[in-house]
């Protein structure tokens, strides 16, 4: 199913055009480049705008300025729509490319790596993420797995705080381990129940736990 956006499609190539290497958006100072990402109003005003990566610019004998866009895709706009695992500021590369005009773009944002953004220290509004590649025709992802983590075995949501085993070194949701999302802010280590368990039956032998608690992701488990 073709997805539909707003603005111009890819017209034939015609005399006098050129490339450009940048372009200051409309009523700011903000410059884009080739390689930026950005922000594109949408049809809809009603709807966030859409965000997409620059591949090319280019204007006419008119100063007309065309953009040539990979997409990203929301969660939402996916075939498979939004799931509990996906992050507010989750976005999918798309193979979807498009030719709008540069009037579209409204500003501009930064999609960063998943592991980059979970190490973030303040997420701005500018800022976004991308963990899968999408085919817009199929609905298919890249990568098909990924890590899942806690009882669970849902893969991480970053906007959702997890707390680490220090047995195990698993991640566990709060509310997965009968825990508050409060209570374990206060925790200064955590071990799962199951550990817990394995612990009595190993006495006091060789198990030191490292004080060491946080809400990241470090410990990686492929699991299907
Ligand atoms: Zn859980
Ligand atoms: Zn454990």
């Amino acid at each position: 199913m073709a997805k539909t956006r707003p603005g111009i499609s890819a017209t034939k190539p015609k005399q006098g055009k050129k490339d450009l290497d940048s372009y200051t958006i409309r009523g700011t100072n903000k410059v884009v480049r080739v390689g930026d990402c950005v922000l594109m109003r949408p049809s809809d005003c009603g709807k966030p705008p859409y965000v997409a990566r620059i591949e090319k610019m280019e204007a006419d004998s008119r100063n007309n300025v065309k953009v040539r866009v990979q997409w990203y895709y929301r969660p939402e706009e996916s075939l498979g729509g939004r799931r509990q695992f996906h992050g507010a500021k989750e976005l999918f590369l798309s193979d979807h490319y498009d030719v709008q005009s540069a009037h579209t773009i409204e500003g501009k944002c930064i999609v960063h790596s998943f592991k980059n953004y979970t190490k973030l220290e303040d997420v701005g509004a500018e800022d976004y993420y991308c963990r899968f590649e999408y085919k817009a025709a199929t609905g298919a992802f890249t990568p098909d797995r990924v890590a899942v983590y806690c009882k669970c075995e849902m893969p991480y949501n970053p906007d959702d705080l997890m707390v680490q085993c220090e047995g195990c070194r698993d991640w566990y949701h709060p509310a997965c381990v009968n825990m508050t999302i409060e209570e374990a802010k206060l925790l200064d280590h955590f071990v799962c129940s199951e550990c817990s368990e394995d612990d009595v039956k190993r006495s006091q032998n060789g198990f030191h736990p490292s004080p060491v608690s946080d809400v990241k992701v470090e410990a990686k488990r492929q699991k299907r």
